[in-house]
C-alpha cells in the first residue's frame, strides 16, 4: 500500500515515515502543499495523510483541488488545529477522517487500516480469497489451517494481491505498491519476497503467471 504523507514538521514526519514503513507501507513524504499537489497529480496513492498548516498552500487547498479533480483517494487529516470550524472545514472539503496532534501512533495505524479496508470494500479485518485469510489487524496469514506471521513487505504483497483476487499484478505493479521515492529496489526484490512467501505458505498459495505477474485465485 502506497501512502502520501504531507507534513512540514520534520520530527513528526520522520517518526511517521519510520513507523509506517515498519508497518509495511511505502511512503512518499511531501513537505509542502505544492509538492503534495504535484505528487497527487502523477502518482496513485492508496491513502493520504494530510497536515493542514503547510508552506506554499494549505492542506485544505490541496484537498479541495484533489476532490475537484474527482479523486476518491481516502484522506485522513492530521493537524494540531482542533477548533470545531477546522474539523468541519476539513470534513466538508472531502476528508474521510480526522486526527488531532499529538495522537497515539496505534490510533493512527488503526484508522489507516480501517480506511484501507473500507476503500477495498471490506469492513472486516479479514481479507480472504484463494484459501488465504489475511488478518489485517494482527498481520498474520492463514493458509491450509496454518497461521504464520509476516514481514512488512510480505504483508504488503499479500494485501495488494488480496485486494483484487483473480487480477494479475506485474512485478512493476508490486514494486510501485511496495517502495517509496527514497528506497533502492533491487531488480529481483519482488521475486525474493514472493519466493519467501511461497516457502512459508505453500507453492500454490500465490500463482505465477509466467511473463506477466502474480495473482491469488478468486476461490
Ligand atoms: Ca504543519
Amino acid at each position: 500500500m502506497r501512502l502520501l504523507l504531507v507534513e512540514d514538521d520534520r520530527m513528526i514526519g520522520e517518526s511517521l515515515v519510520q513507523a509506517l514503513k515498519a508497518d509495511g507501507y511505502s511512503i512518499d513524504w511531501a513537505k509542502d502543499g505544492d509538492t503534495a499537489e504535484e505528487s497527487l497529480a502523477v502518482q496513485a496513492y492508496d491513502l493520504v495523510l494530510l497536515d493542514i498548516g503547510l508552506p506554499k498552500q494549505s492542506g485544505i487547498a490541496v484537498l479541495q483541488k484533489l476532490r475537484a479533480g474527482k479523486s476518491t483517494v481516502p484522506v485522513i487529516i492530521i493537524t494540531a488545529r482542533d477548533t470545531l470550524s477546522d474539523k468541519v472545514l476539513g470534513l466538508d472539503s472531502g476528508a474521510d477522517d480526522y486526527i488531532i496532534k499529538p495522537f497515539p501512533l496505534a490510533e493512527l495505524e488503526a484508522r489507516i487500516r480501517a480506511r484501507l479496508r473500507r476503500s477495498g470494500g471490506n469492513a472486516s479485518p479479514l481479507m480472504e480469497a484463494g484459501g488465504l485469510s489475511l488478518d489485517t489487524a494482527k498481520r498474520e496469514i492463514t493458509y491450509k489451517g496454518i497461521t504464520t506471521p509476516l514481514s512488512a513487505k510480505e504483508y504488503a504483497i499479500l494485501f495488494a494481491l488480496l485486494e483484487h483476487p483473480g487480477r494479475i499484478l506485474s512485478r512493476a505493479d508490486l514494486e510501485e505498491r511496495l517502495y517509496g521515492w527514497d528506497e533502492e529496489v533491487s531488480s529481483n526484490a519482488v521475486e525474493v519476497h514472493i519466493h519467501q512467501l511461497r516457502k512459508k505458505l505453500d507453492a500454490d498459495a500465490i500463482r505465477n503467471v509466467r511473463g506477466i505477474g502474480y495473482m491469488v485465485a478468486t476461490a
